[in-house]
C-alpha cells in the first residue's frame, strides 16, 4: 500500500500512470494532499467514484496516528504523532494574535544525541532520524486537523536538524514545491554542528539559519551544552562568518536566559563582543522549566536589562514569546512520549 503523503507530483504521476489515468488526476491528488489536506481518498470529491475505488486498492492518504492532542489556553496546539513503527514525536502549532501566520514547530529526530542540560528532548538520548516523509506528515497532521494552511515552519521541535540534514533538506524542498511555503518562511535551528553549517552555506539554503548559542564564553557553554567540547565557540564563529560571507544572509542567534548562570551584565557585554563581527539578530529565550534540573527563569526585569544592553551594541534583539507552557509545548519541553503526558522564529515581544 502506497502512502500518498510525502510524494512529489512526479511520484503521484507514476501511480496515476499505473492506473492508466491522466496526469491531470495526479495534479488533483497532489492538491488534495498538500493544499486541502484531506484525510481519506474518499474526500477527493472531484475524482470519480470508480477512480477513487481503484486508487484505494493501492494507496492511502497517511499512515500516522494522532495519539494525543492538547490545546493550550493561548491557542497553541500540541500533537503527539505515532508512526507505523510505534515511535512517537511531537509537533506544535503556534498562532500569534497579531498575525495571520500559522507556524508549525516540527521535529527532525526521535530523541537527540546532543544532550543539552536544559532540554527535555536530550534526556531520552538519540533514538532515530525521521525520514523526510515523517517530517512532512507533522505539518499535514496539523493541516488535516485544523483545516488551516500552515504558513511558516521552524525546525525547533525534537532533535538536531543538522544531524539529519538530507531528510531536512528534502522536506524543505517539498515544503517549497508542494505546500507552497517559501524558503524565507522556514527556519532551521541548530546547536552548532560546524561541518554541516559549511555544508548549508554551499547549498545556498534560502531559509533562515538559527543558532543556539546560549552562552557568552567557552566555560559557561560547555557546562550546559556538551557540543561545545566537540565544536567550540571559536570554530562556530568561523563557520558562521563564512556562512554569512557565502550566502549574504543574516543569521539568528538564539540565547537561552537562565537565572544567575548566563543572564548577568558581564555575560551581556561578553556576548555583544563575541557577536560584534557576525551579521545577526538575537532572539532571547527565557528558560522554560523542564523536570530534573534546577535552572530557573530570570525575572522580567533582568530579561529586559539584558535585552537593553545587547541592543546597545547595535543588534536587533527580540524576546521569544512563551507559547503553550501550560501543555509543556514550549521550547525545550518536548519529550515525545505518551506516558506522563502532562508536557518563531520570530515570535518577539
Ligand atoms: N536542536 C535544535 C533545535 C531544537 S530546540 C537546537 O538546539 O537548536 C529549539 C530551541 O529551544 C533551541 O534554541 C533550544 O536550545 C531551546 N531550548 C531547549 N530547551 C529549552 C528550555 N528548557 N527552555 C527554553 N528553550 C529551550
Ligand atoms: Fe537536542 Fe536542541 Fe535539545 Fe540540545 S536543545 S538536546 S540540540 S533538541
Amino acid at each position: 500500500m502506497k502512502v500518498l503523503s510525502g510524494l512529489s507530483l512526479q511520484e503521484i504521476e507514476e501511480i496515476t500512470d499505473s492506473l492508466k489515468a491522466s496526469k491531470f488526476r495526479a495534479r488533483q491528488i497532489h492538491n488534495w494532499i498538500y493544499l486541502k489536506s484531506v484525510r481519506l481518498i474518499d474526500d477527493m470529491t472531484d475524482l470519480s467514484v470508480k477512480f477513487r475505488e481503484e486508487l484505494k486498492q493501492i494507496a492511502c492518504v497517511s499512515d500516522v496516528k494522532v495519539k494525543v492532542k492538547q490545546v493550550s489556553k493561548d491557542g497553541t496546539i500540541k500533537y503527539l504523532i505515532e508512526y507505523p513503527d510505534g515511535e512517537c514525536v511531537e509537533t506544535v502549532l503556534m498562532r500569534f494574535d497579531n498575525r495571520a501566520n500559522l507556524t508549525a514547530c516540527v521535529s527532525s529526530q526521535i530523541g537527540c544525541a546532543v544532550n543539552c542540560s536544559f532540554c527535555a528532548t536530550g534526556k531520552r538520548g538519540f533514538i532515530r532520524n525521521l525520514t523526510y516523509k515523517e517530517i512532512i506528515e507533522q505539518v499535514l497532521t496539523i493541516q488535516r486537523d485544523t483545516g488551516l494552511k500552515v504558513t511558516n515552519i521552524v525546525f525547533m521541535g525534537q532533535g538536531e536538524p543538522l544531524l539529519n540534514l538530507d531528510n531536512v533538506l528534502k522536506a524543505m524542498e517539498i515544503f517549497n514545491d508542494s505546500f507552497q511555503i517559501g524558503a524565507r518562511r522556514i527556519t532551521v535551528s541548530t546547536s552548532g554542528i560546524v561541518p554541516q553549517i559549511y555544508e548549508l552555506a554551499k547549498n545556498d539554503m534560502q531559509s533562515t539559519l538559527a543558532v543556539s548559542l546560549h552562552a557568552p564564553n567557552h566555560e559557561i557553554r560547555k557546562q550546559i551544552m556538551p557540543i561545545e567540547n566537540r565544536y567550540d565557540m571559536e570554530q562556530l564563529k568561523k563557520a558562521l562568518k563564512s556562512y554569512v560571507d557565502k550566502t549574504g544572509r543574516r543569521i539568528t542567534i538564539e540565547y537561552l536566559l537562565i537565572k544567575d548562570l548566563n543572564d548577568t551584565i558581564d555575560c551581556a557585554k561578553e556576548l555583544a563582543m563575541y557577536l560584534s563581527d557576525i551579521k545577526c539578530n538575537i532572539n532571547l529565550i527565557p528558560y522554560n522549566p523542564t523536570a530534573k534540573n534546577d535552572f530557573q527563569r530570570p525575572s522580567n526585569n533582568s530579561i529586559q536589562k539584558f535585552k537593553y544592553l545587547l541592543e546597545h551594541s547595535g543588534k536587533k534583539v527580540t524576546v521569544r514569546l512563551e507559547r503553550g507552557a501550560d501543555i509543556d509545548a514550549a521550547c525545550g519541553q518536548l519529550k515525545g512520549k505518551a506516558e506522563k503526558y502532562n508536557e518563531s522564529t520570530d515570535s518577539e515581544s
